[in-house]
């Protein structure tokens, strides 16, 4: 991956390679955001980068400063995701094959045909439907001691030994424990990259032994559930207003059906239209909100029922359903829960 083929993060992909030509390099990095607007594509371009042999520099002016080569070498392994000095890691489960003590290890080559095929913008959710697996992955403790074998390794061919953490949220805690170790132990020659959507869920002693870089959102035609969010949530925002119990039940049977990523995801999204919506509210409509729903009479309005008065609620009552989706409640009646509770909320205008 090189940073030229990565839309929309030109101006951090310039920060990244000057870090790296400065010698700058941190052994622990988190990448924060989404996989869809290019974490792990600039995680890797940036790997790409620290170890090409031949690294491009152009004219000041033009839009990249810098850039790996394409075509040295280490640059051709990287392209194949075949060098022998970096080791990925991301959340896996059981499958037909895998019936027991899954590992990293047991789908190294699924992985890779996943990140060749989706040109590493792919969510987490694209993963498991890739796989065919409804359930959620997890990075577990067995990874936890395969990154430790890597990194106990020379490099082979390289400056450094690089491990790279795809949805490291998705570490539960015997692995991030673990981990930790590592991570105040590195050794010159290491380099850890995470990725994560979020830091919300992850252990605050992980992120106090990273070095952060937020990677802003970006847009882009891989985010086709992104339509589908979008359209429910203003169903969903007119039928709470409608209170009509049959239209009601019947949105929430639907998304009940929806896989647990998809009704996070949903969630997820409605708290971003809920706090955007509310910033517009307030700011007496200066703020301009980022989502476009789809409907003019929509755009215009729904952001003034949005205010002091219920945000704080419907926050709290949004974040509290994600939280038991996330625990495995009943998504029907979580679902159902929730949206009783918002169609009170919404009207304390
Ligand atoms: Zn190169």
């Amino acid at each position: 991956m090189q940073f030229k083929d990565i839309k929309g993060q030109q101006v951090l992909s310039n920060r990244l390679t000057q870090i790296i030509d400065a010698g700058r390099v941190s052994h622990a990095q988190l990448f924060v955001g989404e996989t869809q607007s290019g974490s792990l594509a600039l995680a890797l371009a940036y790997m790409q980068y620290l170890c090409c042999q031949d690294r491009q520099h152009y004219a000041s002016g033009s839009e990249l400063r810098a850039d790996s080569c394409g075509h040295c070498p280490s640059c051709q392994q990287f392209e194949q995701l075949s060098h022998p000095d970096l080791h990925l890691f991301f959340p896996n489960f059981t499958t037909d094959r895998i019936k027991t003590k899954p590992s990293c290890a047991d789908f190294q080559e699924e992985f890779r045909n996943f990140l060749n095929q989706h040109r590493q913008m792919g969510s987490v959710e694209q993963w498991y439907a890739d796989m065919g697996v409804e359930k959620q992955g997890v990075i577990r403790v067995e990874d936890a001691t395969a990154i430790e074998a890597a990194l106990a390794l020379k490099p082979y061919q390289s400056e450094y030994k690089m491990v790279l953490i795809w949805c490291a949220d998705k570490m539960n805690a015997d692995t991030a424990n673990k981990l930790l170790k590592t991570l105040e132990e590195p050794d010159g020659r290491t380099l850890i990259i995470l990725t994560a959507d979020a830091t919300d869920r992850m252990l605050p002693t992980i992120l106090s032994r990273t070095q952060q870089i937020a990677i802003p959102f970006v847009a882009n035609d891989s985010h086709p559930e992104r339509e589908q969010l979008t359209e429910w949530f203003v169903e969903w925002m007119r039928l709470l207003f409608k209170v009509n119990m049959v239209q009601l039940s019947a949105w929430v049977d639907r998304i009940a059906k929806e896989g647990r990523e998809l009704q996070k995801q949903f969630l997820t999204f409605s708290l971003e239209a809920l706090r955007q919506c509310f910033l517009q509210n307030i700011s007496g409509g200066t703020y301009q909100c980022t989502i476009d729903f789809g409907d003019p009479k929509f755009n215009q309005s729904f952001y003034t029922v949005i205010t002091r008065n219920n945000i704080e609620l419907m926050t709290t009552a949004c974040n509290n359903t994600l939280y038991a989706i996330e625990r495995n409640a009943y998504a029907a009646i979580a679902f159902m829960n929730l949206s009783l509770n918002l169609s009170i909320y919404i009207r304390k205008k």
